[in-house]
């Protein structure tokens, strides 16, 4: 069983992604919680980079390297992380998977949705989760509760916030069978309430 949490910064998905975790091992299964960009050694290498860039006189990623980046970051989660554990039967949920690059790289910058799909889909070998919980809310109040200073990619502004949000929803619009949009507005008791009366239903199939 393969679960990811998506949506934008200070939603509530590192939270969520704990209940949930507690829940199924609480009903018995053997659970692996990850997240990206930074599941594997190589992803921390990846992600320090895409965070804070280079170095001080370097700090500017292309977009296309940038997207090649979060690529190869998936790619060697799949296959150190998630794909032997999902063969091992566990229960994999990743806080963030391919949505975010398509909301990020394809929603907020220059390159196509197309695009980084594909690239993806190479490198995960077509992997996708079962179920993915969009947190939606209104990016001015998520990233009011952010508690850590703002990296390289959260300072990106309030418009790419939303353009980004926007995206996600289009998503899931378009992969109702996978997605389910969960108002993360909400208390966290509300939100884990949502989601655990959707995950019963799946451990019911
Ligand atoms: O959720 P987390 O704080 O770990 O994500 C790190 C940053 O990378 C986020 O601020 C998010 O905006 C960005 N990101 C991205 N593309 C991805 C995944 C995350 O731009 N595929
Ligand atoms: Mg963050």
């Amino acid at each position: 069983l393969f679960i990811s949490f998506e949506g934008v910064d200070g939603v509530g998905k590192t939270t969520q992604v704990e209940r949930l975790r507690a829940y199924l091992e609480s009903r018995g299964r053997t659970v692996v919680t990850t997240r990206e960009p930074g599941g594997t050694a190589l992803g921390r290498a990846i992600r320090r980079l895409l965070l804070h860039g280079v170095d001080e006189e370097s700090a500017d990623i292309a977009p296309r390297a940038e997207a090649l980046l979060f690529a190869a970051d998936r790619a060697q989660h799949v296959a150190e992380t998630i794909r032997p554990a999902l063969d091992r039967g566990e229960v994999v949920i990743t806080d963030r998977y391919l949505d975010s690059s398509l909301a990020y790289q394809a929603g907020g910058r220059e390159l196509t949705a197309t695009e980084i799909r594909e690239l993806s889909m190479w490198g995960t070998n077509g992997l996708l989760p079962v179920r993915t919980y969009l947190l939606d809310m209104d990016p001015a109040l998520s990233h009011s509760r952010l508690t850590h200073a703002a990296d390289r990619m959260e300072s990106a502004g309030n418009e790419f916030q939303n353009r980004t949000r926007q995206a996600f929803l289009d998503l899931a619009a378009g992969e109702p069978e996978r997605f389910r949009v969960i108002d993360a507005s909400r208390s966290i008791d509300e939100v884990w309430a949502s989601i655990r009366t959707d995950i019963d239903g799946l451990l019911l199939r």
